[in-house]
């Protein structure tokens, strides 16, 4: 707007900037109070095979707001990360998480499960990222070779050997690296082959367009290809229909998450439902 009208516009009081601005202070007073007060909760969603099977599981934040009720993330993320909050928040999801596994192996039924963690670029690139995290596995004695952490192209668009350091040196210790959201950010396929990664992670809005969008189906036929020929796993995320499902596995996708498996719950209403048998 302000550029449009040119090298004489004077910017005038916006009621409309004002009021955003307010919220932006207010969102932002609220997330030093949430993380004082622990109004952070986990939810978990599956991640089942073709047979149906529950092998996986991911943890995804939720703010408890007390006037709001629960908010979901891409609500309050970039502003955790502008602050510098994503890093203790961060950590707490991870040793919630790890915590959660631990307690989770325990059941014969969910001995093999793996766990998803998102982990932001801030986050990861904060200079004290490794010793928190070797911290809470110290903590929690999760079993490493079950715990994935997701990252997005982003992280690799600026500082990528720093970051590629960092995944070699969890990679040392067993953990896992999944390829979150992707297709939607711009990493070259060549730095891409040359990341210690595990698991692609096909982004829902290709996936949701699979059966009405013939780029959206290329898009998700070359990611799987292209995990095939990089020695990846393959996951779709944001299944939603058995059409979709049935799509991705003839196209040899073998691993879904999505509503149409559950959607992500508290951790106990997702044990009743698991040992209550959507797994079996
Ligand atoms: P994501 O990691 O790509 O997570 C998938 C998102 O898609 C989740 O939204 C999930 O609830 C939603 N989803 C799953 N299945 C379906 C489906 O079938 N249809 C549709 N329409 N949506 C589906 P959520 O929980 O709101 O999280 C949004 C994003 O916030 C996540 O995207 C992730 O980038 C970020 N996030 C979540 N938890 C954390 C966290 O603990 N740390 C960090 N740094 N980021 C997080
Ligand atoms: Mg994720
Ligand atoms: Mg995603
Ligand atoms: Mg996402």
């Amino acid at each position: 707007q302000a550029k449009r009208s040119g090298r004489h516009h004077v910017c005038f009081f916006d009621p409309a900037m004002q009021a955003s601005l307010l919220a932006h202070v207010k969102l932002e007073t609220d997330l030093y109070q949430a993380q004082a007060k622990q109004q952070w909760l986990l939810y978990y969603q599956p991640q089942v095979d073709h047979h149906g099977k529950v092998f996986g599981v991911e943890a995804l934040l939720r703010w408890e707001h007390p006037e709001r009720g629960l908010v979901s993330p891409d609500a309050f993320i970039p502003l955790l990360e502008s602050t510098g909050l994503i890093n203790a928040v961060g950590e707490w999801v991870l040793e919630t998480a790890c915590h959660q596994l631990v307690h989770w192996a325990q059941h014969p039924q969910f001995r093999e499960l793996t766990l998803s963690v998102n982990i932001s670029p801030a986050q990861f690139r904060d200079e004290g990222f490794l010793r928190r995290v070797e911290a809470v596995f110290a903590r929690t004695q999760v079993p490493l070779q079950r715990l994935k952490l997701e990252v997005t192209e982003s992280l690799f668009v600026e500082a990528r050997d720093d970051a590629r350091d960092k995944m070699l040196a969890l990679k040392a210790q067993g953990v896992r690296f999944s390829l979150d959201d992707f297709g939607t950010g711009y990493s070259s396929l060549a730095y891409l082959a040359q990341l210690p990664l595990d698991q692609l992670k096909i982004d829902q809005s290709f996936v949701q367009q699979i059966l009405v969008s013939q780029a959206n189906a290329a898009i998700v036929e070359s990611t799987i290809a292209l995990a095939e020929s990089l020695d990846l796993e393959v996951i779709a995320e944001g299944v939603e229909t058995q059409a979709q499902q049935a799509w991705l596995l003839a196209h040899d996708c073998r691993a879904y998450q999505g509503f149409l498996y559950g959607r992500p719950v508290a951790a106990s209403v997702f044990e009743t439902q698991l040992l209550g048998g959507i797994a079996s």
